[in-house]
């Protein structure tokens, strides 16, 4: 779906560089081929040659589309990589667990979103979801009805392509848009921000989400089969208290997740940001107890949602460990240094 009338938005100042030096061969070059590529896919969500053509970013057909305007350049956020660390600041941090919403945790991501859209903050959000295989499939939510499809909340432990899914939607919404995803494609929708007029605009919530690592599909489901899983029968999957647990629909399969760091992308290994300090709220599961989801507010737009949540009585609290955040901060920062 793309909106002809809204691609003028898309106003990319040309910078004239040498034609010998293509841009994508930048990002090429410094980023995928040093393994520091975090496959946030925020490349992609800004080139303004796939918007107009429709044709997608590819590294290797970029002779066809590529207009050399380096905006893929200035919105990685591997490039030039300062890596952010620690539990960063926040407004308050609560337990939430939603009373509306089935979820990995509480739901609180989903109640989040619901929340901010029967508020009127944003018209659509873009929800991970997934097919019987377990790929990651992208949905456009705009109306509460949609999250009746059952395997549209809950964590997929594979990358997703959320954020080009974010550029269909700017280009679309005639309020604003929610976006929830891992710290690095936090910090891709922030760097899209700061370059892109139309998603400074259109992009009203970010969540995070606290993540220690993300895999590719076909690694992780290559490794579970190994160990007895059968896909198909997934229902859930889970990394809790140092162990990552299959859920079946007859049996459960549990293994240390240090025995996945075999197949641990370069683009982790490098990323101290565990708690996504770049959202304007983050949420995961460390820090409460089972069926609450850990939330820390970080920013007024975020905290008026919350309020809303609670005056309508939409979820239960409860108190967080924070020390268990912190933790878990502090372990990816170790970890980084460790495989240095
Ligand atoms: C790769 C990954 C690693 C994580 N690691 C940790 C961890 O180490 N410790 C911890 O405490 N929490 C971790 N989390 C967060 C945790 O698994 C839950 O997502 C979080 O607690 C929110 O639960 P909920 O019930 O509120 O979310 P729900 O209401 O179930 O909503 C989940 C949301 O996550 C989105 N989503 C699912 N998979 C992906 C994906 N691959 N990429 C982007 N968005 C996705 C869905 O679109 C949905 O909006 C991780 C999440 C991911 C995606």
């Amino acid at each position: 779906m793309r909106c002809v009338a809204a691609v003028s938005e898309w106003r990319v100042k040309l910078v004239g560089r040498p034609k010998d030096v293509s841009c994508p061969s930048v990002v090429k070059t410094q980023v995928i081929d040093t393994g520091l590529c975090c496959r946030c896919m925020a490349c992609m969500a800004a080139c303004p040659a796939a918007v107009r053509t429709g044709v997608g970013f590819d590294f290797e057909e970029r002779k066809h589309v590529c207009v050399d305007c380096e905006i893929c350049v200035r919105v990685c956020p591997r490039l030039d990589y300062k890596p952010l660390s620690g539990i960063g600041s926040y407004i308050k941090a609560v337990a939430g667990r939603s009373k509306r919403f089935k979820g990995q945790d509480g739901a609180m991501v989903t109640e989040i979103l619901m929340s901010a859209m029967e508020m009127g903050i944003i018209d659509r959000c873009i929800f991970v979801g997934r097919d019987e295989d377990w790929r990651t499939e992208i949905l456009h939510v705009r109306d509460v009805e949609q999250l009746e499809v059952p395997t549209l909340t809950g964590t997929k432990y594979t990358f997703a392509a959320a954020v080009p899914a974010l550029r269909e939607a700017v280009l679309n919404t005639k309020v604003g848009v929610g976006f929830v995803g891992t710290p690095c494609m936090v910090s891709g929708v922030r760097r899209l921000q700061k370059e892109l007029a139309v998603f400074r605009r259109k992009v009203k919530l970010v969540i995070g989400l606290f993540c220690t690592e993300n895999f590719y599909w076909d690694e992780l489901t290559e490794f579970l089969k190994e160990r007895g899983v059968d896909i198909k029968k997934l229902v859930k999957t889970d990394i809790t208290k140092g162990k990552f647990i299959a859920t079946m629909t007859d049996d459960v399969v549990e293994f240390p997740v240090k025995e996945l760091s075999a197949i641990m992308p370069s683009g982790c290994r490098v990323c101290t940001d565990f708690s996504a300090v770049e959202s304007d709220v983050s949420v995961g599961s460390v820090g409460s107890k089972p069926g609450f989801s850990t939330v820390l507010v970080r920013e007024e737009n975020a905290k008026e949602v919350l309020d809303f949540i609670r005056e309508h009585g939409y979820a239960d609290f409860d108190e967080v460990s924070l020390e268990f955040v912190e933790r878990l901060c502090n372990l990816k920062k170790k970890r980084e240094a460790n495989i240095k």
